[in-house]
């Protein structure tokens, strides 16, 4: 469970998973394929000697490949997606009047958290699903028809860095949006570079390589996920093109970044005022909440129209799956990693990834149409907290 993502000593390890992914790609029965989330990238490297935030995107790809799984995705293609849903959603909620603040639930940790502790928020939450869940959807759905592979014959694995994922991949049934899991096992960062090393690969060694491009384009905005403000930086990159139909100007949104407890700022897009507040570390979030449960005992406007929440100090790149000895020197150096992996990419909005256009093209139709709320959105409910 998410207990080792917030173990202050890295005393929990994860629970071991990488021998029944030796096994699928051994025996080769199933169709293998794999994503890496964003945070995975910047933080790898550091278990075969890199400086943390070393961009190691290619050679994580020809690692993969070598390992012998028979397609290679990124999580960040569906972080863009996530935008899309994401962002409709809430485009949808202040244009047409529904429940803010919206909260963002790509977090299992946080999510597990509020469907235990801060269950009056359920309607809050966005149903959109996580990427590393829309990318399993994808894949054994449009990627599987593309490839004529039956969804029963193919095994996704991701690559996370983060234990929280282990438990997400079954956190109930919309996790099995096609009737078998989205995705069949997530592994940590940790884990994969035990797979590498095991595989006798030198990491260092490899030639950077390419994902494959299906399921694997990213935008910038899709990269930054993988730091705390990232996903609200990648939606408003998108929301404000989705209200407007024009793109900004300028896409960096400052008041979103770096290591503060809660970042707030306020955004005029033409006219209509956007309040975001941005909380990271569980004991930043209960502040954010009870302002908002303040402001609606009280009948007062509310503190914000928008709400990012992450269970990690700095986000993903602080996961409890990644390489151990996370310090805040260490964080700022990964978070620097992905805001240069942001800064080079040619799309930076994932509106503009031409592969999620394309994705909607020919097979999800719109944002929020019937197919997408099938395959790429959950629901959440109050869970019961066991006590002794
Ligand atoms: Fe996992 Fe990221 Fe949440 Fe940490 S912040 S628990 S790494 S999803």
């Amino acid at each position: 469970g998410q207990c080792s993502a917030h173990c202050p000593v890295g005393a929990i390890y994860e629970n071991d998973q990488t021998r029944p992914v030796w096994n699928a790609l051994e025996e080769g029965e199933k169709h293998c394929v794999v994503q890496i989330a964003p945070a995975v990238r910047v933080a790898i490297g550091e278990a075969f000697g890199m400086e943390p935030g070393t961009l190691s995107t290619g050679k994580l790809y020809s690692a993969l490949r070598r390992l012998g799984f028979n397609a290679v995705f990124d999580t960040n293609f569906t972080a863009d997606l996530t935008i899309l849903e994401e962002g409709s959603e809430f485009v949808k909620r202040v244009t047409e009047g529904g429940v803010l603040p919206q909260i963002t639930s790509c977090c299992p940790a946080w999510t597990d958290y509020m469907e235990k502790y801060a269950n009056d928020f359920i309607d809050n939450f966005s149903t959109a699903k996580s990427p590393q869940q829309m990318l399993g959807a994808m894949a054994k759905s449009y990627y599987a028809e593309k490839a004529g592979v039956a969804a029963k014959d193919m095994y996704v694995v991701s690559i996370m860095p983060c234990t929280a994922k282990k438990f997400e991949v079954s956190r109930d049934d919309n996790m099995s949006s096609t009737g078998f899991q989205d995705v069949d096992v997530a592994l940590t960062t940790r884990e994969l570079a035990r797979m590498i090393k095991q595989a006798g690969i030198e990491f260092t060694e490899l030639p950077e390589e390419e994902a494959d491009s299906l399921l694997g384009e990213y935008s910038g905005a899709g990269t930054i996920f993988g730091v705390t403000g990232g996903v609200m930086e990648a939606a408003l990159r998108s929301a404000y093109y989705l209200i407007t139909k024009e793109d900004l100007e300028d896409v960096n949104f400052i008041d979103c970044r770096g290591l503060e407890g809660v970042k707030e700022a306020e955004i005029d897009i033409k006219g209509t005022k956007i309040r975001i507040a941005i909380a990271h570390q569980m004991g930043n979030v209960e502040a954010v909440l009870d302002k908002v449960r303040q402001a609606k005992e009280n009948g007062e406007e509310l503190p914000w129209h928008f709400i990012e929440v992450m269970a990690c100090r700095g986000g993903c790149i602080g996961g409890g799956g990644q390489p151990h000895g996370a310090t805040d020197e260490v964080r700022l150096k990964r978070t620097a990693g992905i805001y240069t992996d942001d800064e080079k990419s040619v799309q930076r909005c994932s509106h503009h990834n031409p592969m999620i256009t394309k994705i909607y093209e020919e097979f999800l139709g719109e944002p929020m149409s019937h197919k997408a709320h099938e395959l790429l959105h959950t629901g959440y409910q109050e869970r019961a907290v066991y006590k002794k």
